[in-house]
C-alpha cells in the first residue's frame, strides 16, 4: 500500500493555503491563444534595471564557480551607507520574502499571535501560520485606508508579531506620519514590528509618508523595516531584499536560520550595481507615479457605475469592480492582461492591476472600459 505522504507532514503545513503568484505569460499565451501579453500582476518595474545593472552583469559566467560572498559584504557596506544603518543591523535575503520567512522561524511558535491586515500580503498570513501562530487581520475603513484606532488598540494588544505593510500590498494606502507615531507608542516591547516597505520608493514622493527609520530610533522595542530591489529597482528575477534591524543580535539570529549563501552572486552584483546608480530608478518610479495618477483618473472618469478606485501611494492600483472578478478576469486575460483578481472572501469583486508603461495603462483602461460595459 502506498503511503499518504500528507499524513506525515506537520499538522500546521497540511493545513497551509498556497500562494497565489498568478500566471505566467507563457501559460495565458497557450490558454488563451493571444500573442501580446501585458503583465500588469506582479507590481513588476516595466522600465526594467538600469544600464549600470547590465555592465555589472556582462561578465557573470566567468565567476560563477565560486559560492557567493555568504555575508553580503560589499552590499551590507553600500546599504549601510545610504541608509544610516551599520552594516551589523542590516540582514540580506532571497527577496523580503525570504526575509519574513526567516523572522517568522526565529520568532514565531504555536500560541503566538500575529497582527497585520486584510486584504493582506500572503506571505504575512502564510509563514506565521507555518510555525503555528494565529493571525489576526484588522480591515480598512470605508475609504480603503487604514483604520488607525484599531492599529493603535491592536498595537496595545502585545501580540507577538505586528506586520505593518507600508503602502500596503494590495490597496496602495498607507499609514499617516502622525498614525505610524501613535501605533508605534502604543506597541509593547514584547511585540516584534516588522514594517514592511516593499514599495518605499513609490511613497517617498507622498509628503505624509513617515520616515519609519527616524519614528523607530528611540524607541526601545525590537523592529525590522523590510525593502526590496524587485520593485522600484526592477530586479525581480533575482531575488534581493533587505532588512533594516534595530538590533545587530536581530540580524544575527536571522543569520542562524537562514541558508547560508541565500543571495546569490547575480543577485549581490545587481543589487550593488544599481545602489551605487539610482538614477535610473529614480526616473523610472517618477514616471510610474506619474502613470498612476494618470490611470487612476482615467478610471475614475470612466463612470462605470460601481467601480472604485482605491487611492495609492504605490506602483499598483486597487480597483473595486462592483461585481464578481472572475469573469472580468477571464474576459482580460482572453485579451492578454495579466492582472490580479483577488480571491480571499470578501474580496471577490477587487482587483489589483500594476501601474505599466504609459501605453499598457491606457489600453488596460479600455479594455476594463469594454468589458464592464459589455455586461
Ligand atoms: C513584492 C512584495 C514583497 C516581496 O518582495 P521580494 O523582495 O521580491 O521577495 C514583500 N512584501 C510585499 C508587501 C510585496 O508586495
Amino acid at each position: 500500500m502506498r503511503i499518504d505522504v500528507t499524513d506525515l507532514a506537520r499538522p500546521t503545513v497540511r493545513g497551509l493555503p498556497a500562494y497565489n503568484a498568478g500566471l505566467s505569460n507563457a501559460a495565458v499565451q497557450q490558454r488563451y491563444g493571444v500573442d501580446r501579453i501585458t503583465r500588469l500582476g506582479s507590481n513588476e518595474n516595466p522600465y526594467g534595471a538600469g544600464p549600470a545593472v547590465h555592465a555589472a552583469l556582462a561578465a557573470l559566467a566567468d565567476d560563477i564557480w565560486t559560492y557567493p560572498d555568504a555575508s553580503c559584504t560589499a552590499l551590507k557596506a553600500a546599504i549601510a551607507a545610504g541608509t544610516g544603518v551599520e552594516p551589523e543591523r542590516i540582514l540580506v535575503g532571497n527577496g523580503s520574502e525570504n526575509l519574513l520567512e526567516l523572522l517568522c522561524l526565529t520568532f514565531l511558535q504555536p500560541g503566538d499571535r500575529v497582527v497585520t491586515q486584510t486584504p493582506s500580503f500572503g506571505l504575512h498570513v502564510i509563514y506565521p501560520q507555518m510555525m503555528g501562530a494565529s493571525v489576526e487581520t484588522i480591515a480598512l475603513n470605508t475609504e480603503l485606508e487604514y483604520a488607525a484606532d484599531a492599529w493603535v488598540a491592536a498595537a496595545a494588544s502585545a501580540p507577538k508579531m505586528l506586520i505593518l505593510c507600508n503602502p500596503s500590498n494590495p490597496i496602495g494606502c498607507r499609514y499617516r506620519r502622525a498614525d505610524f507615531a501613535r501605533i508605534v507608542q502604543a506597541a509593547s516591547a514584547h511585540t516584534l514590528l516588522v514594517i514592511d516597505e516593499a514599495y518605499y520608493e513609490y511613497a517617498l514622493h507622498d509628503a505624509d509618508y513617515p520616515d519609519s527609520l527616524a519614528l523607530l530610533r528611540d524607541w526601545p522595542g525590537a523592529w525590522i523595516v523590510l525593502r526590496t530591489f524587485s520593485k522600484a529597482w526592477g530586479l525581480a528575477g533575482l531575488r534581493v531584499g533587505y532588512g533594516l534591524a534595530s538590533h545587530a543580535a536581530l540580524a544575527a539570529l536571522g543569520d542562524r536560520v537562514r541558508t547560508p549563501f541565500n543571495v546569490n552572486q547575480a543577485a549581490q552584483r545587481a543589487a550593488l550595481a544599481a545602489w551605487q546608480d539610482p538614477r535610473h530608478m529614480r526616473e523610472a518610479v517618477a514616471a510610474t507615479v506619474r502613470s498612476r495618477e494618470h490611470m487612476a483618473a482615467s478610471l475614475k472618469a470612466l463612470g462605470v457605475p460601481g467601480l472604485r478606485v482605491a487611492p495609492s501611494a504605490a506602483n499598483f492600483l486597487w480597483l473595486d469592480l462592483g461585481r464578481e472578478n472572475g469573469a472580468v478576469n477571464e474576459a482580460l486575460l482572453a485579451r492578454g492582461f495579466i492582472t490580479k483578481p483577488w480571491k480571499d472572501a470578501g474580496f471577490e469583486n477587487c482587483l489589483r492591476v500594476s501601474v505599466g508603461l504609459p501605453d499598457e495603462n491606457q489600453r488596460f483602461v479600455e479594455a476594463l472600459d469594454a468589458i464592464l460595459r459589455a455586461r
